[in-house]
């Protein structure tokens, strides 16, 4: 993996007083076979050594940091630079602005419309119209109808028709009438570039004159993302890439490559089949996951969005009052829940995402918990103390576990109760963020 060999090139670097020629080439040499690893392409992963060697000679090194962390930061701003530099916003103008979704069949592109289109709907406040444009696969009408039902947005469909031309062309009129402004249009792949998907693509392109065409990517094919990526450019000179599947085991090495080779921006990338995994692409931020730094910039964001202020200061004033019960409890999960899929969340802190490697979070972790609490009484919940050895019976019986369970569930209550006790007594600080200036 990138990360770990990463870290073993920069050790190398470690401990020497100053970057010369020598330990420069060594951790260079290093890199390059690291990114290449990684799938980023040979000529790129060259250009880019080469480019980080002369920024790093050039350079005095400062007194304060030790050449392995100066190496860590030029390497992570020119990765940074590589991939972009700035983030970039994706683009709505025309009424409706009409969002184009190209790529290979199984990339991604129907899960990923659904995604944008909650995304543009809660966090841009637009009415947002999705088109079932893949008409070749039965069920996919159906994917996306689901879809579009779970984040409450209306999905165009035309069962009969067999033109998807004439369906986005039909859905940009319906979306008129009907007031929504931002038309996103799914379309569909096959397994491999072919003419026949080529011309549909281009042609619905030319009907609808998006304002925003995105190709949707895998990210777990490699080498192979690439080329997808060469081919659709040339053929439909696409604006932004989306980058999925980049859950699991951190492929960074396609952002790379592709931004390299196809020089559009990366705006999008997709980390989880749920409807709120997907996140802005930020360069830097991407540069800092490939060098193991964790994304604790989107954590930290993540985390302030979903939690309630005014929450936060209820519970620490409980918290030092020692009043913390088990509604508090059950809040805390709910946000902890609203924030996402637990192993995502996880992976951001730096070195957790290799520890979790293998470690399975099942989504419903805290399923048992929850009936538990929800078998207590109102008086149960609110004062915990008094839940004695034959509430607990009942508190089994009721929320069909055992007795061992609610005693793990109440030592657990009563673990969290004290660690939070000295957290909230000390001072609630944020953490620092590596790598951030
Ligand atoms: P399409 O053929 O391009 O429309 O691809 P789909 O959206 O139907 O996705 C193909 C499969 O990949 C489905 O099983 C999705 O649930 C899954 N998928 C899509 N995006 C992601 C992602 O970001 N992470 C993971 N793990 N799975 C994804
Ligand atoms: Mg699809």
């Amino acid at each position: 993996n990138l990360t770990d060999k990463l870290e073993r090139s920069f050790k190398i670097l470690k401990g020497e007083g100053r970057i010369t020629e020598i330990n420069v080439a060594e951790t260079l040499k290093e890199i390059r076979r690291a990114l290449i690893d990684a799938d980023v392409n040979y000529k790129v992963a060259k250009t880019f050594t080469d480019e980080v060697k002369q920024k790093a000679l050039g350079q005095d090194v400062l007194k304060a940091v030790k050449p392995g962390q100066m190496m860590t930061k030029i390497v992570r701003d020119s990765l940074a630079e590589l991939m972009g530099g700035t983030a970039s916003d994706i683009r709505l103008d025309g009424t409706p602005a009409v969002v184009l979704i190209a790529g290979l069949q199984g990339s991604g592109k129907t899960t990923f419309s659904g995604k944008l289109a909650s995304f543009i709907k809660s966090r841009k406040g637009r009415q947002v119209l999705l088109v079932a444009g893949d008409i070749y696969r039965p069920a996919a009408i159906d994917q996306l109808k689901v879809l579009g039902s779970q984040i409450g947005v209306e999905v165009y469909t035309e069962e009969g028709n067999r033109n998807p031309v004439e369906i986005a062309e039909n859905a940009i009129r319906y979306a008129r009438q009907k007031a929504f402004n931002v038309v996103i249009v799914d379309t569909a792949g096959r397994l491999a570039v072919d003419e026949a998907m080529m011309q549909e693509i281009t042609a619905i392109k030319a009907a609808v004159k998006p304002s925003e065409t995105l190709f949707v990517v895998d990210a777990m094919t490699g080498q192979d993302a690439v080329n997808t990526a060469r081919e659709f450019n040339d053929r439909l000179d696409f604006d932004g890439v989306v980058l999925t599947k980049l859950d699991g085991d951190t492929r960074g090495g396609a952002a790379i490559s592709i931004r390299s080779v196809v020089d559009k921006p990366l705006k999008f990338i997709s980390n989880g089949e749920k409807m709120d995994a997907l996140q802005v692409f930020h360069p830097e931020r991407m540069a800092d996951r490939i060098l193991g730094m964790g994304d604790v910039v989107s954590l930290v964001e993540r985390a302030q969005e979903q939690f309630d202020e005014e929450e936060a200061r209820r519970l620490k004033k409980k918290l030092v009052k020692n009043q913390f019960n088990f509604n508090d409890f059950i809040a805390q999960i709910q946000q902890i829940k609203k924030m996402g899929n637990l192993k995502d969340l996880a992976s951001m802190i730096p070195g957790m995402g290799k520890m979790l490697k293998n470690v399975d979070i099942p989504d419903d972790v805290f399923k048992q918990t929850e009936a538990i609490i929800s078998s207590m009484t109102p008086a149960e919940r609110e004062h915990p103390e008094i839940i004695n050895a034959r509430r607990r019976e009942r508190i089994a019986k009721g929320s069909g576990t055992t007795m061992a369970d609610v005693n793990r569930l109440m030592k657990q209550f009563e673990d969290t109760r004290k660690m939070m006790k000295a957290v909230a007594g000390g001072n609630m600080k944020m953490p620092r963020i590596p790598g951030r200036r």
